[in-house]
């Protein structure tokens, strides 16, 4: 007897834009019919290998300021399709949050970090990457444009902040798992070009300190745990608030993947932790970030170890059970992974 599964089907044919202005790709993306935005494509066309289908794919590569990294007042803009390889090269990020471009040395592998975007790791929504916990851990927003019924009213999802009641919010709403699609259903027939057309790469990231001046459509500036509340958002960039003299320092522990990610970001004024975010990846259908105010000098962190991550963990949801783990084993190792990296950062003050 032979038994095949095929995994694997060949792509329906679909329309591809190329729009060369926000208020024109949230036209296309609004449109009747199923659409989806076309980053570095890694997750889209897999989806579409999967007998996906759609009628548009809306390029992003054409778009102003997508794929630069510039200097503001109110923080580091990151274009939302600045490619892993961009974060890492970039010296506005190596000068701003060094921790942040040396972290992404080590996310995926080279072909990867040549294709993928920023953005399209976030929007991906997928529980097990890296890009959402680690901008959750640095208190980043994202700045996104909206097509009129795109729901600017929004709850918050995923947030914690120690001080304000606890946890006063939880994962109500999961991130998708699959790419974010206009509408699923499966398609015949449609006109379009080869998916062949995909592979061409957008630009690589260059460093711009002009502010964008931007008229062809509104965009707005909402936290993270926001984005998966709005209807086909298109998210135009990222925003890290590091403003001299404070400084944003970052850490990882990734040596649990696939059960659990914790990132630790740091706000620091004069030597002093002002404020500790946790973000834990991989735990949750999306990561989920708690804020604790500190005012402890850097160097004590290791002393107080265990009672700062024991008091930040139990701002958490509880995780989720899967095959993976338990809850109770994610939650202890939260603890755990946190504990080490606060003990890492003191030893090395
Ligand atoms: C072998 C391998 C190893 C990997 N390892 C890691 C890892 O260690 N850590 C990690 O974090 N990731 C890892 N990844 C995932 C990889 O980083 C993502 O696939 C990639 O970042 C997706 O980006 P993209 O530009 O290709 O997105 P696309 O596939 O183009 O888009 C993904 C989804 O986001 C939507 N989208 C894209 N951009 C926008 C936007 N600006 N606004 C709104 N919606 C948008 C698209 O419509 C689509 O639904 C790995 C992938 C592979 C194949």
């Amino acid at each position: 007897m032979l038994v095949a599964l095929r995994s694997r089907r060949h792509i329906a044919p679909f329309a591809l834009h190329r729009p060369d202005t926000l208020a024109e790709a949230l036209a296309l993306r609004s449109a009747p019919g199923p659409s989806a935005f076309l980053a570095g494509g890694l997750d889209l066309i897999d989806w579409l290998k999967q007998g996906n289908a759609v009628d548009r794919l809306i390029r992003l590569d054409g778009l102003p300021d997508l794929a630069t990294v510039s200097d503001r007042p109110d923080g580091l803009r990151i274009g939302a399709m600045v490619r892993h390889a961009g974060i890492t090269d970039s010296a506005l990020i190596r000068g701003a949050v060094p921790d942040l471009a040396e972290l992404w040395n080590g996310i995926a592998n080279p072909r990867v970090r040549f294709s993928g975007t920023i953005g399209g790791n976030v929007m991906a929504g997928r529980p097990e990457y890296d890009a959402l916990p680690a901008l959750m851990a640095l208190g980043a927003e994202a700045e996104v444009a909206l097509a009129p019924s795109g729901g600017a009213e929004v709850t918050p999802i995923h947030t914690i902040v120690a001080g304000e009641g606890g946890p006063s919010t939880h994962p109500s709403k999961s991130a998708p798992t699959q790419p974010v699609m206009a509408g699923d259903r499966a398609r015949e027939g449609a006109e379009g070009p080869p998916s062949t057309a995909l592979s061409e790469p957008a630009p690589q990231a260059a460093d711009a300190n002009a502010s964008p001046v931007l008229t062809d459509a509104g965009r707005q500036r909402i936290p993270l745990d926001h984005l998966a509340a709005l209807t086909q958002p298109l998210v135009t960039a990222f925003v890290i608030p590091v403003r001299a003299p404070a400084t944003l320092r970052l850490f990882a522990d990734r040596s649990l993947r696939p059960v659990i990610t914790v990132w630790c970001g740091l706000t620091l004024a004069d030597q002093l932790v002002a404020t500790l975010r946790l973000a834990v990846g991989m735990a949750y259908p999306s990561a989920v970030c708690a804020t604790m105010p500190l005012d402890l000098p850097l160097a004590s962190l290791g002393a107080n170890a265990a009672d700062i991550a024991a008091g930040i963990t139990r701002l958490l949801p509880e995780p989720v059970s899967d095959g993976q783990a338990s809850a109770a084993y994610r939650r202890r190792m939260t603890g755990v992974l946190t504990r080490r990296i606060l003990v890492r950062i003191g030893s090395s003050a």
